[in-house]
C-alpha cells in the first residue's frame, strides 16, 4: 500500500476536487450523498490513526454541506486541523478557489 503521505497528498487531491464541482446550490440528493460519503470516507480511509482523528474532528464540526462555498472552507479548516497536528503551515482559505477550482493567477 502506499505510505501515508502518497496517500494523503492524493486524498487530499480527491476531496478538494469533488468539493470544487459540488454545486453551488445542490438538491437535497446531493447534500446527503455528500454527508455519507465523507461519513463512510471517515470510516474506510486506510490510515487508521488518520481515520479516527478525522472522525473525531467531523463529530466536533459538522461537515457543511448546504454549497460549494461553505463545503470547501469546512474542508479546508478540516485540512488545516490536520497540518496543525503535523507541523506543517496553515493554509489561507480565502485563497482555496484559487488552489483547486480557477487555477492560480501568477
Ligand atoms: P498535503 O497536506 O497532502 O496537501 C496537499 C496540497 O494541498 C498542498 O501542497 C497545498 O497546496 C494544499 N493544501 C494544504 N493545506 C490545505 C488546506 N487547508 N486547504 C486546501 N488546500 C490545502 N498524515 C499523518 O501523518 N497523520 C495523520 O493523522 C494524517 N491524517 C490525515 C487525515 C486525512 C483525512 C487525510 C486526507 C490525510 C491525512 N494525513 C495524515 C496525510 C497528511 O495530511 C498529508 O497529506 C501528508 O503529510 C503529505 O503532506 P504534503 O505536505 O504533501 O501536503
Amino acid at each position: 500500500p502506499p505510505d501515508v503521505e502518497t496517500l494523503g497528498r492524493s486524498t487530499w487531491t480527491l476531496l478538494h476536487s469533488i468539493a470544487a464541482s459540488y454545486p453551488e446550490t445542490p438538491s437535497q440528493t446531493q447534500r446527503s450523498d455528500l454527508l455519507s460519503f465523507v461519513g463512510l470516507f471517515s470510516k474506510l480511509y486506510p490510515c487508521w490513526v488518520c481515520a479516527e482523528d478525522f472522525q473525531g474532528y467531523m463529530a466536533r464540526q459538522k461537515p457543511q454541506v448546504n454549497s460549494r462555498e461553505e463545503f470547501s472552507q469546512w474542508l479546508c479548516r478540516a485540512h488545516n486541523d490536520v497540518n496543525k497536528k503535523l507541523g506543517k503551515p496553515q493554509f489561507d482559505c480565502s485563497r482555496w478557489d484559487e488552489r483547486w477550482r480557477t487555477g492560480w493567477k501568477d
